[in-house]
């Protein structure tokens, strides 16, 4: 039995049994069974199945969140949109089985058609920091086209995952079609990636993990989606709304206490605004409302395990004392709270510039001219979002083409919409996940020929 913990709290509020590799086998081997009735479901009985599954979703959203709260350390407001996501992108992919369309070619001597089928069984591996939405971003695509799915929540964070997959059966899909393995990482999540009938793995998580799946994958060729760490900057140009950059600053990495692939975790500020700016940004810090999880106006929450605090911790200790531009208050419990922490004169290669931190820690980094602002943007590993702030709209797609991320907003902090592709340059990962891609992470493409 792995006991759960609440991170509020520190206390263990549930224990649960994991899965062994054997019951992974298991599970695929009930998804590989299931799959050629659910790959020959006609189009719009999918379709109304995964529509049914999103209303069931809809109606479960406070029973979801609460449960979120409680075993991931979210706000109230926050869970509540994590289960609305879900409910989104199951809606938005339950339009794909009618619209998997095909391409008929031009050639010679014959008809040439292209069918996008579905790959069989997918296995999906998901981090602790955001559950529901993750695990949703791929089973909903994988199932909208018409392949099964075994799902490994993180050990920490299974119970979301685990009610969504009762609520799919509530729903109507069929049995094996959705199934939640909770298990350990090194046991059950690495008998999925190395198991012959499962055909691809999206993984989302550390660019460690990700890496050493990869490297799996490519033993047998199997297809893999990968989403990992990020490093994101956050620049803001002299030009912009200086005072609106500041005001939305802090949500875009305090949030989830900046346990997200996302956080604007560097803010680069060109140097003629950079006072202007910290006064600003500072002042923020001190609004976010920190606290009792339940209560709608919580803005951040603890982190989700004594290890991470331990490792967030590490990280702000080795920067010098003098480098603490701010620290704010958190509840005095034994929960994992670490408070939001705003560091200053650091060099481009200091770690804290340099590594994802994965908690409520950022730096506030002056840069003297556009093209050195992208230079330091660049100066990273990870590619996986950012943020422009300007007026000038050349300098926006200026800048937009020369950051070299996957996923970036100019005058917004955000980086999420379902109907849009979402995923990494460089280690942040390989693949495209929500929008009209990532149905192509889940079909085969087979081309005929037919001479006539
Ligand atoms: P992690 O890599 O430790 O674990 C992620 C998942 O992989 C968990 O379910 C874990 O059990 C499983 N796992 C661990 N070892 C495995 C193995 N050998 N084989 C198969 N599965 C294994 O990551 P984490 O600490 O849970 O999550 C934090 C990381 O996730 C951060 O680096 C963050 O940036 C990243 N992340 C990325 C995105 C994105 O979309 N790019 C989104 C959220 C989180």
């Amino acid at each position: 039995m792995y006991d759960l913990i609440n991170p509020a709290t520190g206390a263990v509020f549930r224990s649960l049994e994991m899965t062994s590799a054997d019951g992974v086998d298991q599970a695929v081997a009930r998804a590989r069974e299931a799959f050629p009735a659910w790959r020959d479901v006609a189009p719009a009985d999918r379709a109304r199945l995964l529509r049914r599954f999103a209303d069931l979703v809809d109606s479960h959203t406070e029973e979801l969140a609460r449960i979120e709260v409680e075993n991931a350390g979210h706000t109230i407001s926050n869970a509540r949109w994590e289960a609305g996501n879900v409910r989104d992108v199951l809606t938005y992919y339950a339009a794909a089985p009618e619209r998997l369309f095909g391409r008929q070619i031009p050639v010679a001597g014959g008809l040439d058609l292209t069918i996008a089928e579905p790959l069989g069984v997918v296995g999906v591996i998901v981090p602790w920091n955001f559950p529901m939405p993750i695990a949703a971003w791929g089973f909903a695509p994988a199932l909208a086209a018409g392949n099964t799915v075994v799902l490994k929540p993180a050990e920490t964070t299974p119970l979301t995952a685990l009610r969504l997959a009762e609520i799919a059966l509530e729903a109507g899909l069929p049995e094996g079609v959705l199934q939640v393995v909770p298990g350990f990482g090194p046991e059950a999540g690495a008998r999925l990636v190395e198991h012959p009938d499962v055909r691809k793995i999206v993984f989302t998580g550390s660019s460690a993990v990700g890496r050493s799946i990869m490297a799996r994958c490519a033993a047998d060729v199997k297809r893999v989606t990968l989403e990992l760490g990020g490093k994101s900057p956050n620049i803001v140009f002299a030009d912009a709304d200086i005072e609106k950059a500041a005001a939305s600053a802090p949500y875009g990495v305090f949030d989830n206490a900046g346990q997200d692939c996302c956080a604007r975790s560097r803010i680069l500020v060109e140097s003629s605004a950079y006072d202007e700016f910290l006064e600003h940004f500072l002042n923020a810090c001190r609004g976010v409302v920190i606290g009792d999880l339940l209560d709608e106006k919580a803005e951040m929450g603890p982190l989700i395990s004594a290890t991470q605090k331990a490792r967030v911790s590490g990280f702000v200790d080795r920067v010098p004392a003098d480098r603490l531009a701010y620290q704010g208050e958190v509840p005095d419990t034994a929960g994992f709270w670490f408070p939001p922490t705003v560091v200053t004169g650091v060099s481009a290669d200091d770690e804290i510039q340099c590594e994802e931190v994965f908690g409520p820690v950022v730096t506030v980094v002056p840069f003297s001219s556009e093209q050195q602002g992208i230079e330091l943007a660049n100066l990273t590993q990870y590619g996986l979002s950012g943020s422009i702030w300007t007026r000038d709209l050349s300098r926006a797609l200026r800048v937009s083409r020369a950051v070299q991320a996957g996923n970036l907003s100019v005058n917004s902090n955000s980086s999420v919409r379902y109907s849009t592709p979402f995923g990494g340059y460089k280690q942040s990962g390989l693949g495209r996940e929500l929008g009209p891609d990532a149905l192509a992470a889940f079909t085969e493409t087979k081309n005929v020929f037919i001479a006539l």
